[in-house]
């Protein structure tokens, strides 16, 4: 299952961000499996010595001026802010109580995503928390904090705080006030 890890790292490439570099089945560098920051290094668009900060910036800046504004494809912290936004707004829209046939879809949807996530190694850790924490989709609420909880898993991977997930609804649904 995880073999792509082995065969798509190559010779434990470190990017400047200290992680390593993710290849496609193509060879190329995955611009959904790193950051901008690495993917611009290893396709030789900044040097690997260069300040993150400020490489970013100057970067963005004079793409906008020099490229008319040209958006790049995502790179994995995007997809993961846009994704993560699609799949708690796709909780907070599920049935209050969900029939058989809407739990079913649920599942099918939630197993389908982690084997098509364009990130794949996040897909590969995500298809493992999904083997030791099956989805909940017995309710809105099961759904939201099930959703909640696998995030927190990769906010703790990397670094990050947890969301307490008892806010979810207020975060995703309803609204603060
Ligand atoms: P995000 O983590 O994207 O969160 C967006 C917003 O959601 C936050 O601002 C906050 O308001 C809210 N939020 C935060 N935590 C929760 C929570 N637990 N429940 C509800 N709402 C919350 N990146 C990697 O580098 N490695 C990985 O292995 C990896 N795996 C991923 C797996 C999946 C399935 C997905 C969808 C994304 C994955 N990512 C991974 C991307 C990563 O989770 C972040 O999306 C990315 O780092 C950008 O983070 P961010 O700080 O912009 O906020």
């Amino acid at each position: 299952e995880n073999t792509h890890d082995k065969n798509f790292v190559k010779n434990n490439q470190i990017g400047v961000t200290g992680r390593k570099i993710i290849y496609d089945e193509d060879g190329k560098p995955c611009r959904s499996c790193n950051t901008l920051l690495d993917f611009q290094m290893v396709t030789g668009k900044i040097s690997s010595t260069a300040t993150p900060g400020h490489t970013s910036k100057s970067l963005a800046q004079s793409n906008q001026t020099l490229l008319f504004n040209k958006q790049d494809p995502p790179d994995v912290e995007e997809l993961g802010k846009s994704t993560w936004t699609f799949l708690h707004s796709v909780a907070a829209k599920y049935p209050q109580t969900p029939n058989k046939e809407q739990q079913g879809d649920m599942k099918n949807f939630i197993n389908i995503f982690s084997k098509i996530y364009p990130c794949t190694w996040c897909a590969d850790d995500f298809k493992d928390y999904l083997e030791q924490n099956a989805p909940k989709v017995g309710s809105r609420d099961e759904l939201g904090k099930w959703f909640c909880e696998a995030h927190n898993e990769v906010n703790v991977k990397l670094g990050k705080e947890k969301f307490d997930c008892n806010l979810w609804k207020k975060r995703w649904k309803d609204g603060w006030e």
